[in-house]
């Protein structure tokens, strides 16, 4: 049998080390590993790459601890606006949205719109009405509301400033989530999902749900699934770079992965991270943050659970 595999994100950057506690490390550790375990035994029990993705993308959405569903970033009107794409390797299907509120499980809903609709990315009402003809159940806002979300945004609500999750100083930690997986058969699919950035206004969307920039997938190169600061991502199309270095210039997904996050990207001073796997089950996990939380798992005994540079 092939090597089956999936990586998981909880975000580039970190809690600066004093804020971070040692109770707080083990939560997101127990909280990256249920996400990745659950997504392994989809894999494990022969099951797809892209249902992989997906429920492990909804267990991190699930909870509060990261900038996506439950615990979504607050907008400068105090709402959340979240967005979510999802993307299958072997025939390029993708679906997205965008500036969506109100919806649980923004991953599931991309999901619905790569197929059950006619078309690869919706956005803000449109969206919700599409959300609406699907029969999903809005949550009251308190469900998204989470206390040091809520206290970054009073820090900055009065400015002009816009700021990523966590962010108190440069290397914040920026909490979008994101997974990719490759299953038995050699099929690789990526998802990725955000509440953005805090006090954003005037419809700012990522690069998250933007396929090429924060998530892609092809099964002839990789799945990747990325963080950090969505501007420079949409500028510099990181997922799809990775790709193209490896189909184009015959690069490895490790190689393809690295000259993105730790060269091109920061050449435009971007600062992030990406997650990515190939058809082959080979995984790798980039970042020139301090930190980013992430896990993985392979069928060929790696395991892999960490916060901080190792
Ligand atoms: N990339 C996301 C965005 O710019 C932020 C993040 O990674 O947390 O919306």
């Amino acid at each position: 049998m092939k090597t089956f595999s999936i990586a998981i994100h909880g975000g580039a950057g970190t809690l600066i080390k004093g804020l971070m506690t040692q109770e707080l490390e083990v939560q997101y550790k127990n909280a990256l590993k249920r996400a990745r375990d659950a997504g392994y035994e989809i894999l494990k029990n022969g099951g797809t790459a892209i249902d992989a993705v997906e429920i492990s993308v909804k267990l991190l959405e699930d909870s509060p601890l990261f900038n996506a569903g439950k615990g979504s970033v607050f907008t400068a009107e105090g709402t959340h606006e979240m967005d979510a794409a999802i993307m299958e390797g072997k025939n390029l299907e993708a679906g997205a949205v965008s500036l969506i509120t109100g919806i649980k499980n923004p991953v599931s809903l991309a999901r619905d719109v790569m197929e059950k609709s006619y078309h690869v990315f919706l956005a803000g009402d449109g969206a919700m009405n599409f959300a609406k003809d699907q029969n999903y159940d809005l949550e009251d806002p308190d469900y998204f509301y989470d206390e040091v979300r809520y206290k970054q945004w009073q820090g900055i609500k009065d400015s002009n400033s816009f700021q990523l999750d966590h962010s108190v100083k440069k290397d914040g930690k920026f909490g979008t989530v994101g997974a990719v997986a490759c299953d038995h058969e050699g099929n690789i699919a990526a998802a990725t999902s955000t509440g953005g950035m805090t006090n954003k206004k005037w419809g700012r969307v990522g690069d998250s749900p933007m396929i090429g920039a924060g998530n892609y997938a092809n099964n002839k190169t990789c799945a990747v699934s990325c963080t950090g600061s969505g501007e420079f991502f949409i500028r510099g199309v990181v997922a799809y770079d990775v790709s193209c270095l490896m189909e184009y210039k015959g690069l490895s997904l490790e190689e393809a992965s690295n000259e993105v996050i730790n060269k091109r990207i920061l050449e435009i001073k971007g600062d992030g991270g990406l997650i990515a796997v190939d058809a082959n089950g080979n995984i790798a996990m980039p970042f020139n943050t301090e930190g980013m939380y992430r896990a993985s798992k392979s069928s060929n005994g790696i395991e892999t659970i960490s916060i901080y540079k190792d």
